[in-house]
């Protein structure tokens, strides 16, 4: 893996979308008037992720409005996107605390007080009232894009009306803490608020920016609430049907000698049996046939996940 990545996407400038009309810094609500679903497009959760703040910016330019319901873009962790220098690309994910680890009662409710958290707590109640939500991220494999659908079937079928990004992950995700997909509100059962996080491609290639304002858009047609003469300059021809890969296993580093048996990008299909990876002296090999790679770490260390495994559901 290359240390110094090429940086192809430049960071808009967000200031003009400080004041909204939320009284929530950096937090905008369009109202059709209409009923319907209040939706909610989320960029910025990690703050050298850029095509999410592209997206945004991109939706504002074109004068997207709602047709039914109410649109709330929202650019989450400000403080750790004004932090992103291209020189360090990887430093600004967050400021003190990983914001898409926060997701439960406990932890917002708790005495704990970073940055990062402050932030989550000023925009709970924005995601306390969204009946349906899109999380917009990027990553660190230069793979093709994937939406993250977590644990419940309504989120599957949403990411399924997108069309595009055609992977979809059924994960229950990490045990370092509640990502803002997994919130209570979103993931619990019974219920109907929806959220699914899309992982629009490498962090700083311009492909993924085009993917997050698609992905965008493709949200909206899904809920009836975009003009589709609006978004169809922006949408490709996409092939392939959407398949989903439900997650049966997280490899766990044992050392801080993990290594990657190739240069695994994630989503690559396996024979049973084929090495994945070597820790210290264990040989990690697939468990079954057509085994995926679903994002592969950058760096592993001790007692960190290292990739997870899923299979295709039929
Ligand atoms: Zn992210």
């Amino acid at each position: 893996m290359i240390d110094q990545p090429q940086i192809e996407l430049t960071p808009p400038d967000i200031s003009a979308y400080r004041h909204g009309n939320t009284g929530i810094d950096y937090v905008t609500t369009l109202d059709s008037g209409q009923p319907g679903p209040h939706a909610v497009i989320n960029a910025l959760v990690h703050g050298n992720e850029l095509c999410g703040a592209i997206a945004i910016d991109a939706l504002f330019h074109m004068g997207v409005r709602p047709r039914r319901g109410r649109l709330t873009l929202c650019l989450a962790n400000v403080a750790a996107y004004q932090a992103f220098d291209p020189k360090a690309p990887y430093a600004s994910r967050f400021m003190e605390e990983d914001f898409n680890r926060l997701w439960t009662a406990e932890v917002l409710d708790s005495r704990r007080d970073t940055i990062d958290l402050q932030r989550a707590r000023q925009l709970r109640p924005l995601y306390d009232g969204a009946d349906v939500l899109l999380d917009l991220h990027s990553m660190t494999n230069d793979g093709e894009p994937l939406i993250l659908s977590g644990r419940t079937e309504r989120a599957r079928t949403l990411a399924r009306a997108l069309g595009h990004p055609a992977w979809i992950v059924a994960d229950s995700g990490h045990a370092a803490g509640r990502r803002l997909i997994d919130y209570d509100r979103f993931a619990g059962e019974p219920g109907s608020p929806t959220a699914i996080l899309v992982e629009c491609g490498q962090h700083w290639r311009a492909e993924t920016a085009v993917v997050a304002v698609e992905a965008s858009l493709r949200f909206l047609l899904a809920l009836g609430m975009v003009d589709p003469d609006l978004a169809a300059p922006h949408l490709r021809p996409r092939h392939g049907v959407p398949r989903v890969v439900v997650v049966s296993d997280a490899v766990t580093a044992e050392t801080d000698t993990f290594t990657f048996a190739a240069p695994f990008h994630g989503l690559e299909s396996l024979a049973a049996g084929t090495l994945i990876a070597t820790d210290g002296d264990r040989r990690v090999v697939a468990p079954y046939d057509g085994c995926i790679l679903i994002m592969p770490a950058r760096r592993v260390r001790q007692g960190q996940t290292a990739v997870r495994l899923g299979r295709v559901e039929d």
